[in-house]
């Protein structure tokens, strides 16, 4: 089953139509299964959405860039590092091993 919510966003439900307030960095979505249910949304994830997905996604997303064999990334996997430990989502130790590995990870390059 398709559902087309239009103007709404697809994880909050709420309208992001111009002049709703959440119309600056929605993005379009195109069948999205939320709950795996088979039902697919197509719509808009507005900003708000995005920020708390990027949230609980961001150690995962570290992660991803320390593996990623690129200079750049790594850098960025740093600065990620860096947020999570400030905001308490991993402790001093993880926090240092993990910009052990990124350095390590830099030379090897
Ligand atoms: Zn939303």
């Amino acid at each position: 089953m398709k559902v087309d919510l239009g103007n709404k966003c697809v994880h909050c439900k709420e309208d992001t139509s111009f002049g709703s307030g959440k119309f600056v960095n929605r993005y379009p979505v195109y069948g999205l299964d939320p709950d795996g249910t088979g039902t697919e949304y197509d719509g808009y994830c507005c900003d708000e959405c995005e920020q708390t997905w990027y949230d609980e996604e961001k150690y995962h997303i570290g992660i991803a860039r320390l593996g990623s064999n690129d200079k750049d990334c790594i850098e960025e996997a740093k600065e990620i590092f860096k947020e999570c430990y400030k905001e308490g989502k991993i402790n001093k130790k993880r926090y240092k091993e993990l910009i052990i590995d990124c350095v390590n990870e830099q030379k090897r390059i």
